[in-house]
C-alpha cells in the first residue's frame, strides 16, 4: 500500500440502512468494517429530520419510511428486539379512504370497505372472497397486475389495485414484477394472500419511538460510528484480490467491499472493469418523488391520523396522502401534520410542481382540510427501483457477474422496503461463514 491511504479489512459503501445493516451483521461476526457514507448524516432516506412547529415548539417529520411493517418473529421483528428499539403501534393503520371517480370511499382495510369497494359489481366483489380456494402456485415473470388478477379478480385488478400500488410503490402494477412486494411471492407458496397470512404470521405497522431515523442512529452507534461526508467515487481492482476505493479524503484498501449503494451508484463504480454488471444495474428505472409536508389545524375526527390514496390516472401525480396521528410524538401537538406524494412512475402535472397546485388537489380529495401553516418540499431523487418482471433473472446475473471481493446490496436486490433489507442482509451474512468475504 503508499503511504497516502488507509487500511481496512472490509469497507461498506453507502450509510443508509442497508450499508449500517450489513456493518452491524459484519460486526456481529467478528469483522471490523468501515462505513462510508457520502453525506453528513447516516441513514440515507430513514431520516428523522428537525422541523419545530410554528411557533418554535419540537416536531420533526420522516425524510422517507413513516412506518415499519413488522411480522412477528421476522427478520425485522429480530433486528428491531436485537437493538432494543422500542415501537408505538403507527397510525393510521392503512388507507382509511380511496380517492375514485371523483369521490371518497371507505379504505380497503377492512370487510366493509372490500364490500362497498367502487366500481365493482357484486360478482367481482364475490370474486376477490373467493381469494382462500383460488389454487397457489407461482407463475414466471407475472406482474403484479396478473398476480391480483388471478387471486382476487379481473375486477380488484382494475379498479383497486393502482392506487394501492401507486400509493406504496410509486408505479403501474403493469410494470412492476413481484420483485417488488416479495411478501406477496412467501405469502402465495403458503397457500395465497389469506391462507399465507394466516400461515406466516400478519404483519403489523409499527413506529420506532424517535421516529425511522432511531433505527439507523442505533445501528450506527453499535458500529462505532460511520464515516461521513465520504464519497466513494473509483474503485480499483489491485494485485492479490486486494480492492482500493478511491473517495474525497485518503484513499482505502480492503480484501473486500460491500456495495450498499443505489443501483445506479455502484454501476457508475463497476463500469471501468466489470461493464456487463454495471449495464445491467443501470438498466433498472429508479424513480423520483416529491414529498410535500405540510402543518395543519387540526380536523375533528382526525385526531388519530388519517390516509387517502387516489386512483391513477385521476390521481396521477397526486399520489397519497398520509398524516401523523396528533398524538405522535413526531407531530406538534393539536395540529394535522400531512405528507403528499408527487411523481413517481407518473408525469408530474406542472399544477402540482409547488405548494398551491397540491393543495388545491389535496382540497379537492379533503374539503375539511385548512390552509397550511407550514409547507415544506423534501425532493426524493432516485427514491425506489423499479423492479419489472424479469428483475430476478436480472439480480442472478449481476451476482454471477460481480468480481470476487466485491458484494452488491440493496433496494434493488432485495426489494424496496427496510423489511426486505432487514432480511436480505440477514441471509447474506448468514452465509459469510460458509463463503467469507471473497
Ligand atoms: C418517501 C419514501 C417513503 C418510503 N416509505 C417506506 C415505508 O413506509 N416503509 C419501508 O419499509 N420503506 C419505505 N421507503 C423505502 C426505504 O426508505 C428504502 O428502501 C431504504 O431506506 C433504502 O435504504 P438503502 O440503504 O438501501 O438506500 P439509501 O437510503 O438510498 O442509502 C444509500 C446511501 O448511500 C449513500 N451514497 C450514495 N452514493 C455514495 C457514494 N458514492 N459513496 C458513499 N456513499 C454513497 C447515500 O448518501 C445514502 O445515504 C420509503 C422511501 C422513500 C424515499
Amino acid at each position: 500500500m503508499d503511504g497516502n491511504g488507509e487500511r481496512a479489512q472490509v469497507v461498506v459503501l453507502g450509510g443508509g440502512i442497508t450499508g449500517l445493516l450489513a456493518g452491524w451483521h459484519l460486526r456481529q461476526q467478528g469483522y471490523n468494517p468501515t462505513v462510508w457514507e457520502a453525506s453528513a448524516a447516516p441513514g440515507g432516506w430513514a431520516q428523522t429530520l428537525p422541523w419545530p412547529g410554528p411557533a418554535g415548539e419540537p416536531g420533526s417529520l420522516e425524510r422517507g419510511p413513516q412506518g415499519l411493517l413488522v411480522s412477528r418473529g421476522g427478520a425485522m421483528d429480530r433486528l428491531l428486539r436485537a437493538l432494543a428499539i422500542e415501537l408505538r403501534p403507527s397510525r393510521p393503520k392503512g388507507p382509511r379512504w380511496l380517492g375514485k371517480a371523483g369521490r371518497r370511499h371507505p379504505g380497503l382495510a377492512s370487510l366493509p370497505g372490500v364490500l362497498r369497494a367502487p366500481g365493482l359489481g357484486l360478482g367481482e366483489k364475490l370474486r376477490m372472497l373467493a381469494e382462500p380456494f383460488i389454487p397457489a402456485g407461482s407463475r414466471p415473470e407475472e406482474t403484479l397486475h396478473a398476480f391480483f388478477a388471478r387471486r382476487l379478480g379481473e375486477g380488484f385488478a382494475r379498479e383497486l389495485l393502482p392506487a394501492l400500488v401507486a400509493g406504496v410503490l410509486a408505479a403501474l402494477p403493469e410494470r412492476l414484477g413481484l420483485e417488488a412486494a416479495p411478501r406477496l411471492k412467501r405469502l402465495e407458496a403458503h397457500g395465497g394472500l389469506v391462507l399465507g397470512a394466516l400461515r406466516t404470521g400478519l404483519e403489523r405497522t409499527r413506529q420506532p419511538v424517535g421516529g425511522t431515523g432511531a433505527l439507523a442512529q442505533a445501528l450506527a452507534e453499535r458500529l462505532g460510528g460511520v464515516s461521513t461526508g465520504r464519497a466513494a467515487m473509483a474503485l480499483e481492482p489491485l494485485p492479490g484480490g486486494q480492492w482500493r476505493v478511491h473517495g474525497n479524503g485518503p484513499h482505502v484498501e480492503a480484501g473486500a467491499v460491500v456495495l450498499a449503494l443505489p443501483a445506479p451508484a455502484a454501476a457508475g463504480l463497476l463500469r471501468p472493469f466489470a461493464p456487463g454488471v454495471a449495464a445491467e444495474l443501470a438498466a433498472i428505472p429508479h424513480l423520483d418523488l416529491r414529498v410535500w409536508h405540510s402543518r395543519h389545524p387540526m380536523v375533528q375526527g382526525w385526531e388519530r391520523g388519517l390516509g387517502l390514496l387516489v386512483h391513477p390516472p385521476e390521481g396521477r401525480g397526486l399520489l397519497g396522502a398520509v398524516s401523523f396521528a396528533a398524538d405522535d410524538p413526531r407531530g406538534v401537538s393539536d395540529l394535522l401534520q400531512l405528507r403528499a406524494y408527487v411523481g413517481g412512475a407518473y408525469p408530474v402535472d406542472p399544477a402540482l410542481a409547488a405548494w398551491p397546485g397540491v393543495f388545491r388537489e389535496l382540497h379537492r380529495w379533503l374539503p375539511e382540510l385548512g390552509e397550511a401553516l407550514q409547507v415544506r418540499e423534501e425532493a426524493c431523487p432516485g427514491a425506489f427501483p423499479m423492479l419489472e418482471p424479469g428483475h430476478g433473472a436480472r439480480v442472478a446475473r449481476v451476482l454471477q457477474g460481480l468480481p470476487p471481493g466485491l458484494h452488491w446490496l440493496g433496494a434493488a436486490r432485495f426489494g424496496p422496503g427496510i423489511p426486505h433489507l432487514a432480511e436480505g442482509v440477514e441471509v447474506w451474512a448468514g452465509a459469510l461463514p460458509r463463503v467469507g468475504l471473497t
